[in-house]
């Protein structure tokens, strides 16, 4: 199992983080994606900070999130640059970028604005893209589309319908990334796009320390408690969980070119 999108670098991990990591590793995971983006660009530098601690079993993106990107500068661009250049060896994406127009922290063309920025660093650089999208679809998937020849990556926290998800698939070649959501009570319709998208095209993670998934709802989330989307997805897709994590975690080390570490 791969928990390919958490945030280790949030404070909550701050007095436990190591007991984190090793219960990930007994539990199975053998594999995180730790997520830069989301916490000023400070967050990025402790993104790779924890990726380097944990070389070979934690890989890190970087970016400036949507909620961010008010912040967003020639200045910050240029240390962005900076860093990936300097940390070729365990930056593996850019990320999460995209818009958020439910809390529109920053102006949605501010938002835009810095989303294709980020996109060109992705091109630039030859690196997927993570992308966070809420209640901003058809921007999400217009913005992709401008540069569709070039990028690829996944939609993190799928949040969309079945005809949405099969859109980026069809159309720009996105993974469809599901979160612990899919153990809520209410995921009808994550339930449904788990239907509809072939395992080839699926991601699990956890983004944690947000997004718990059952049984565990309203304590801190945390990567080893990847197994249970992995679980819910073998469920829905009767099919059995050894099959499963194989396909995803093949997927997920296919778009980071990335390799799971032999433990
Ligand atoms: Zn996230």
């Amino acid at each position: 199992m791969i928990d390919s999108h958490c945030h280790l670098n949030d404070e909550r991990f701050d007095s436990d983080r190591d007991e984190v990591i090793n219960r990930a590793r007994e539990k199975g995971v053998s594999l995180i994606i730790n997520i830069g983006s989301g916490y000023g660009f400070e967050g990025n530098l402790k993104s790779i900070q924890i990726a380097r601690e944990n070389a070979g079993y934690i890989y890190a993106t970087v970016g400036i999130h949507p909620h961010d990107a008010k912040l967003f500068n020639n200045d910050i661009e240029r240390k962005l640059r900076k860093l990936i250049e300097e940390n070729r060896d365990i930056i593996v994406g850019i990320g999460e970028i995209g818009l958020d127009y439910h809390y529109n922290f920053s102006d949605p063309v501010v938002q835009q604005e810095v989303f294709r920025k980020m996109l060109y660093l992705a091109r630039d650089y030859d690196l997927p893209v993570v992308i966070h999208s809420r209640e901003a679809g058809d921007d999400t998937f217009r913005i992709l589309g401008e540069g569709k020849n070039n990028l690829r990556g996944v939609m993190h926290c799928f949040s969309g319908d079945r005809d949405e998800a099969l859109r980026y698939i069809e159309e720009l070649g996105f993974y469809i990334s599901i979160s612990g959501v899919v153990t809520f009570k209410n995921a009808l319709k994550t339930v449904e796009v788990v239907k509809a998208v072939p395992l080839e095209w699926l991601f699990a993670e956890t983004d944690s320390p947000y997004l718990t998934p059952a049984p565990y709802r309203g304590k801190r989330n945390e990567p080893s408690f990847v197994e249970y989307v992995y679980r819910k997805i073998a469920e829905i897709k009767e099919e059995n969980i050894e099959n499963v994590e194989r396909i995803i975690d093949s997927n997920i080390n296919r778009l980071f070119s990335t390799l799971t570490s032999p433990e």
